[in-house]
């Protein structure tokens, strides 16, 4: 497995085929800050993931919503298979259009962790506050020197902070998703990186309102992340 090289999964967005996970999204943790009501330290949701479908196609094997997304229980046996690593899952619900409700999806969270992006890369804090966990971090400039791969966990699916939101991957879970060939994402690549060198910054707040709070414990409290 190469170190040297990121990968990462980018949903495509579909009216048709995106979950509304609008409920969902709105059953929240809010995080304030004790001292300003410019920014939150956060917010996380809590609670099932369910989603409603606006179609009957239930070879739709991963969905995407904007308050998570669910991936078939055939696949995440396929991905035990393949022992890939750096993931969870939790019970949730997919509703389709004509109103059957199927448990054969779950939630699928990231639990890998390469930790903060190298310094190297441009990402540096460009703003925090002293009463909370927000900060905002400077875009990339140098894409290749984005991961510290020294702090990585060695698993498959990984977060680097503070790009929470992005679902990186080894090569090897990367080329399995090209295999696949669904037109739901993008496998993107060291060809793709001008993509991430286009963003500004990063606002961020507390790391466990996007990881399992055990795990932000472990991971960010030595970074004063949790
Ligand atoms: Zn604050």
């Amino acid at each position: 497995m190469s170190a040297n090289e990121y990968y990462w999964i980018d949903p495509v967005y579909s009216d048709r085929f995106y979950g509304d996970g609008n409920e969902s999204y709105s059953h929240r943790e809010h995080s304030r800050c004790p001292i300003t009501r410019e920014h939150l330290e956060g917010s996380r949701r809590v609670g099932r993931l369910n989603l409603h479908m606006q179609h009957n196609d239930r070879s739709q094997w991963i969905i995407w919503s904007v308050a998570g997304m669910v991936i078939h229980q055939d696949i995440l046996e396929e991905f035990e298979k393949e022992r890939f690593t750096g993931y969870r899952t939790e019970p949730a619900t997919v509703q389709f259009k004509d109103g059957v409700i199927s448990q054969e999806y779950q939630e699928f969270i990231v639990t890998g962790w390469a930790g903060i992006a190298r310094p190297e890369s441009g990402v540096k804090v460009r703003q925090d506050c002293p009463a909370c966990h927000w900060k905002s971090y400077t875009g990339i400039k140098n894409t290749e020197q984005l991961v510290a791969w020294s702090q990585w966990t060695g698993e498959d699916f990984f977060m680097v902070w503070p790009l929470p939101l992005y679902i990186f991957v080894t090569e090897r879970v990367a080329d399995w998703f090209k295999a696949k060939k669904s037109r739901r994402y993008i496998v993107r690549g060291p060809e793709d990186r001008g993509h991430l060198a286009k963003t500004t910054g990063f606002t961020v707040g507390l790391l466990s309102n996007f990881m399992p709070v055990d795990l932000a414990v472990k991971y960010g409290r030595p970074l004063g992340l949790e």
